[in-house]
């Protein structure tokens, strides 16, 4: 297999089970507090929310978590995904670096997001739970919920962050096409989006703001729980089933990665390719570097601030510790909009506070760039957030020629931008600028860190 082009494996070599990082870190993490009390909070006060199973899974340390079957049989569709050999890639760079891709993209929404979209309806389904309320950047989340939804018998409702709506009538149509309902946000629906509208009538919209308004839905309501397509430890659990078969198909090619690159928005994907590698750099040492690409435009790990922070734009949610720039901040309307998100994974934001993994950011220019370098080498047109992760492989390649060492790079190819292409027509016509973050909104948003976040 040392020549091969693409590692497939057959259905039966789909995990059994998901790789939880957290039996392995050096470290805990640091509790999710209570807003009003500043105390640890129990699963009772998340039980509104989630499903009791997902909860547990939020608070696990076992090591591997059984994925049940009908999860894994409706996995069976798209999994397991290619292992590719990005040659053509290696050519062009002419590098000595070995560059392999994992190919999310081939899921029938087109990214990794169903990798956790259909374990957590399917969770709500055995706990009895008749509709699931979310929120969605890009689209690529709220399409794979509505997708799970219509496979498992749940209404789904999304609130679509309005800059997105705009630019993705076609995300939206999938979304409506699968049954699901699909709203502007900020909405006149809610509390949450009402408030931000009297203040901001021609707002753009943020995740942030999303999140309180399909919270807010979902805890009004018996019947219905809440769910989130990044961020939180049980959707990083998810995902981690890319990174498993990763190492399998490795193994075939007769290669071990030095370097792991993906794009970072919640996290989820860059989490799901790394940390089964990195549990072994942490049980057994093994060598190895990870490297989470965010934009410019949003730079959670790179400028934001280690605080304890809310989810959601109107303090709805708990308070988590993680990498955050302030729950107010409005990134500018950029195009990898799954990269939008004002925080980052508690458990991102916790390995990188430990030094076991590197972050970078890039504009979206170089971005876009280095995708189409990637497409007419590969042949796959990558979805905007993407790029970032492409980029950053490109650059490891050109740093591995530069030394002259002939490493081993492997990349999450989290998504394809067939529903982006307006992207690529703007950046074709040169209509794209790289965007800056507007420097007093963040300092302002920044300010307004709960008092916790001091101690
Ligand atoms: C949602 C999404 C992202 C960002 O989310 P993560 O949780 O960081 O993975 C990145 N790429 C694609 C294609 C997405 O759909």
């Amino acid at each position: 297999m040392e020549d091969s082009v693409k590692i497939a494996l057959p259905e039966s070599e789909i995990p059994r089970a998901w790789y939880n990082v957290a039996a392995d870190l050096p470290e805990p993490l640091p509790p999710v507090l209570h807003p009003g009390t500043g105390q640890p909070i129990g699963p009772q006060d998340l039980a509104p929310l989630f499903p009791m199973a997902l909860i547990a899974q939020e608070v696990s340390t076992e090591r591997d978590v059984e994925i049940p079957d009908e999860v894994r049989d409706i996995y069976r569709q798209w999994r397991p995904t290619p292992l590719y050999r990005a040659r053509r890639l290696e050519q062009a760079l002419d590098t000595p670096a070995r560059i392999y891709y994992k190919y999310e993209g081939l899921s029938p929404a087109g990214s990794h997001k169903p990798n956790t979209a259909v374990a957590q309806a399917w969770y709500n389904k055995q706990e009895g739970v008749s509709r699931i309320t979310t929120e969605t950047g890009a689209g690529q989340w709220g399409s794979a919920l509505s997708m799970a939804g219509a496979f498992l018998g749940i209404e789904i409702e999304v609130f679509m962050v309005r800059v997105s709506f705009d630019q993705k009538p076609y995300r939206r149509a999938m979304m409506e096409g699968f049954g699901a309902r699909c709203v502007a946000s900020p909405s006149s629906e809610t509390n949450a989006g009402r408030a931000i509208l009297a203040e901001h009538p021609d707002s753009t919209g943020s995740l942030g703001i999303a999140i309180s308004e399909a919270v807010e839905r979902a805890a009004g309501r018996d019947d219905t729980k809440y769910a989130l397509g990044s961020v939180l430890n049980h959707v990083l659990l998810h995902q981690t089933v890319a990174g498993l078969e990763a190492k399998t198909q490795l193994e075939i090619a007769g290669d071990y990665p030095d370097v792991i690159v993906g794009c970072t928005g919640g996290g989820s994907n860059f989490a799901g390719i790394a940390f089964p590698f990195l549990g072994e750099k942490l049980r057994d040492g093994r060598n190895l570097r990870c490297v989470a690409v965010e934009p410019a435009a949003c730079p959670t790990l790179t400028r934001g601030k280690y605080a304890y922070d809310f989810g959601d734009t109107s303090h709805l949610t708990p308070l988590v510790k993680m990498h955050t720039l302030g729950s107010t901040f409005v990134p500018p309307g950029f195009h990898a909009g799954g990269l939008r998100y004002h925080g980052m994974a508690p458990l991102i934001s916790h390995l990188a506070q430990l030094d076991l993994l590197e972050a970078r950011n890039y504009q979206q220019l170089e971005c876009f760039a280095a995708g189409l370098q990637f497409a007419r080498c590969e042949g796959i047109v990558p979805a905007p957030e993407a790029n970032h992760a492409v980029k950053g492989a490109i650059d490891e390649a050109l740093r591995c020629k530069e030394e002259g060492t002939s490493q081993t790079i492997l990349f999450n190819l989290c998504g394809h931008g067939h529903f982006d292409m307006q992207a690529y027509i703007d950046y074709l016509g040169g209509k794209l600028v790289d965007q800056e973050y507007d420097e007093s909104e963040l300092a302002m948003a920044l300010s307004g860190l709960p008092s916790v976040a001091a101690g």
